[in-house]
């Protein structure tokens, strides 16, 4: 059993905090935005940087795999691309209407008494966008996003003074930490990404694999949609006032054990 697991505060909630990304966790993946982003980011790839249309999708890849984004990638490289103007194109110009105002998450999310943020390596611009459409704009205490771990890019002598910082860098892990003050022991943390999940259960966050069924071993709950959250993790919703373990959410103990499924924790 890890230091975590046994707590003073053992008869209330484990969580403190809940830390949640935004793009694929908060809605679906199977909405059409991540292929519009990756159409934006071939257009700029070949509109700003003068690549051949017929290369942009394999230099996306390649870029995205070596340097976890183009943006990063293009910089690394010493290509001297302004952040707000790729965020402009590849996120500008979503299709945003294609997000749709989720009142059941948003009933769920207010439900949680804890401190919620938002980790996202997303533009802040996009994020209040994005969080406008689903309805969830005043559900969150705090914004962590590209601004955040990026501070300094504007002001780069060169492209590759600053390396850009993403998640699921160490890097990116620590500012978050910082920049929230959460305890990483008592914060729980949903990601749709296994790297993130990973680089989250590094720092010694809980995590929640979000719209996966398969399992990790750095996750440790697994839920095909957030929606699902009181059924997988319900001890988030442990009323602190109380001397029990009582559950606020109405949920039997085999719905909960048919759902609820933890690996390695
Ligand atoms: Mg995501």
């Amino acid at each position: 059993m890890d230091s975590c697991s046994k707590s003073a505060r053992e008869s209330s909630s484990p969580f403190d905090s809940l830390v949640f990304d935004l793009d694929d966790t908060l809605y679906s993946s199977k909405t059409g935005i991540g292929e519009a982003l990756k159409k934006n980011i071939d257009d700029f790839l070949v509109e700003r940087c003068g690549f051949a249309p017929d290369k942009a999708s394999s230099l996306r890849v390649e870029l995205f795999k070596t340097y976890g984004s183009s943006l990063a990638g293009l910089r690394a490289l010493g290509y001297d691309v302004d952040a707000d103007d790729y965020h402009s194109v590849v996120h500008g110009r979503l299709p945003y209407h294609l997000i749709k105002p989720d009142s059941q998450l948003r009933n769920l999310l207010r439900s949680i008494p804890q401190r919620k943020i938002i980790f996202t390596n997303s533009d802040r611009i996009h994020a209040m966008k994005a969080l406008k459409r689903l309805g969830l704009e005043d559900c969150f205490d705090q914004i962590v996003c590209f601004e955040t771990m990026n501070p300094d890019l504007s002001r780069s002598a060169r492209p590759d003074e600053f390396p850009v910082v993403l998640k699921p860098s160490p890097e990116a892990m620590r500012i978050t930490l910082r920049e929230t003050s959460v305890d990483p022991c008592r914060t729980l943390f949903l990601d749709d990404n296994v790297r993130n999940i990973a680089a989250g259960k590094a720092v010694g966050l809980r995590t929640v694999l979000v719209g996966k069924t398969v399992k990790t071993k750095e996750a440790d709950y697994t839920l095909d949609a957030v929606n699902n959250l009181p059924k997988a993790v319900p001890e988030i919703w442990v009323d602190p006032n109380d001397d029990g373990d009582q559950i606020i959410i109405s949920s039997t103990r085999n719905e909960i054990d048919s759902i609820l499924t933890p690996v390695g924790a």
